[in-house]
């Protein structure tokens, strides 16, 4: 792993009008690939049935005009996932998840990680349950299932206020629509308007996409009711919150087009790249990015600094899985299929290279040498990030603490390890000052154990 992985993407919309979202649903979900490529799937409701369709592979491998053309309705949920709490990459735990039980039919689609499910899975089969996927997901629809409440809205909030971490949810039940998130905040979640259609995605790059207008950020605790007129209700499952923010969505995982927790995920990489500037005394000939996710910060960077910006390194977009070459030339081939140097920028030149975090640092070196050997005279690695030091249980994949390479050895082993000629990460009071640091969480840029102010 090179980078960390974001968990799952959701989209939910309601139309008053057409039965056409569970394509303006597809739509949404290509915009939200980056979130997750493992699975996908779409679920649909119309005159009280629910429809859906799901199976592993991106958007555009899983849904054709067929498949799309049973999915008509005026709700739908939609999921990208790329799996962590929930084991291996399977159909079944692909999502939405869709179940009929005593408060009608219910599909559901998840991004998180909710922490004590492993406990509360036990627990509810201790009482009968039967679980049909890994997916800590499912634990909500089983306490909705068993709650002694007689409406689904009091259940959905008993169910809530028993889970921990993180989740940013959209569920669909008997013609309403429902988008709610944790109490601390931590995935994005939003709300817009198209038309009289209310939608819900985990960032407005799929708003965009589909001509939908932001209306906002959805609040910690807060769950918004919508119903087939197109009007909506908002209500807090609990009183206790408070905002803790994944700062890594600003840092990797959105797409810089999104506006994540109501503000531009462009404008603030480009803050980075600007503090990295500040905090730099090295004088280069040009700034690069290591595409696409450096982009921005080399931005912010190159004009702070000065220090002209150009394309170094082109990514291919292009690449699908590739076999592990076992001998060492064809290892070298497979990364220069992903990335490869534009030597007329770099050679002979001091070249300050721009990437967003890293985790176990092979790729970092493999982009160090690339540079070297196509000319460059000093290379100096400026990251985006502070060093991630620790794991994170909120639904990101971080390999152990011991493989996340910063977590490890000090600045000056690093560089050395990375073959750079200089190594800078953002601070983390930089990180704090550029996103407003005291509502979000930044708990893998502390070691483990060190104190942290909003211990979940
Ligand atoms: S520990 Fe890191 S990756 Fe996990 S939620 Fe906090 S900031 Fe995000």
């Amino acid at each position: 792993m090179e980078k960390l992985k974001e968990e799952c993407g959701v989209f939910g919309i309601i139309s008053p009008e057409t039965k056409t979202v569970g394509n303006i649903t597809y739509f949404g979900l290509y915009a939200l690939q980056h979130r997750g490529q493992e699975s996908c799937g779409i679920a649909v409701s119309e005159g009280g049935h629910i429809r859906s369709f799901k199976n592993t592979g991106l958007v555009s491998e899983v849904f054709n005009e067929n498949i799309l053309s049973t999915l008509q309705g005026k709700i739908a949920i939609g999921h990208v996932r790329y799996s962590t709490s929930g084991g291996k990459m399977s159909v079944e735990n692909a999502q939405p998840l869709v179940m009929d039980f005593r408060f009608g039919n219910l599909a559901l689609a998840h991004n998180g990680n909710i922490t004590n499910s492993d406990k509360l899975k036990k627990e509810l089969e201790s009482q009968g349950a039967i679980f049909k996927s890994d997916s800590d997901s499912e634990v909500l629809v089983h306490l909705i299932a068993r709650s002694k409440k007689d409406n689904f809205t009091q259940a959905l909030i008993e169910g809530l206020n028993r889970l921990e971490g993180a989740f940013s949810i959209v569920i669909i039940n008997n013609g309403n629509l429902y988008a709610l998130k944790d109490k601390n905040s931590i995935r994005p979640l939003c709300i817009g308007t198209l038309r009289k259609k209310i939608v819900f995605s985990s960032e407005s790059c799929a708003l965009d996409m589909i001509g939908a207008k932001l209306i906002r950020e959805l609040k910690p605790g807060e769950v918004i009711k919508s119903d087939i007129k197109g009007d909506y209700e908002s209500f807090f499952y609990t009183e206790e919150t408070e905002k803790n923010l994944c700062s890594f969505e600003y840092i990797y995982f959105a797409r810089p087009d999104s506006e994540i927790f109501e503000k531009s995920v462009h404008k603030i990489r480009k803050s980075f790249g600007a503090k990295l500037s500040e905090r730099s005394d090295v004088k280069g000939d040009v700034v690069i990015p290591v595409p696409d996710s450096g982009i921005s910060a080399a931005l912010g960077f190159s004009e702070a600094s000065k220090i002209p910006y150009d394309k170094g390194i082109i990514r291919n977009h292009y690449i699908g899985r590739t076999f592990i070459q076992p001998a060492q030339e064809l290892r070298d081939m497979k990364v220069k299929m992903k990335l490869n140097p534009v030597p007329d920028v770099v050679r002979g030149k001091k070249v300050i290279v721009i990437d967003d975090s890293i985790v176990r640092g092979t790729t970092s070196r493999k982009i160090v040498r690339l540079l070297r050997n196509a000319g460059a005279k000093e290379i100096h690695f400026k990251v985006s990030s502070p060093m991630i030091l620790s794991s994170c249980s909120l639904g990101i994949d971080t390999p152990n603490d011991n493989e996340l390479i910063a977590n490890t050895m000090d600045l000056e082993r690093l560089t050395k390890e990375l073959e750079a000629d200089s190594l800078q990460f953002l601070t983390t009071e930089d990180l704090k000052e550029c996103i407003s640091g005291k509502e979000h969480c930044m708990r893998c840029f502390l070691k483990k154990g060190e104190k942290y102010a909003k211990d979940l």
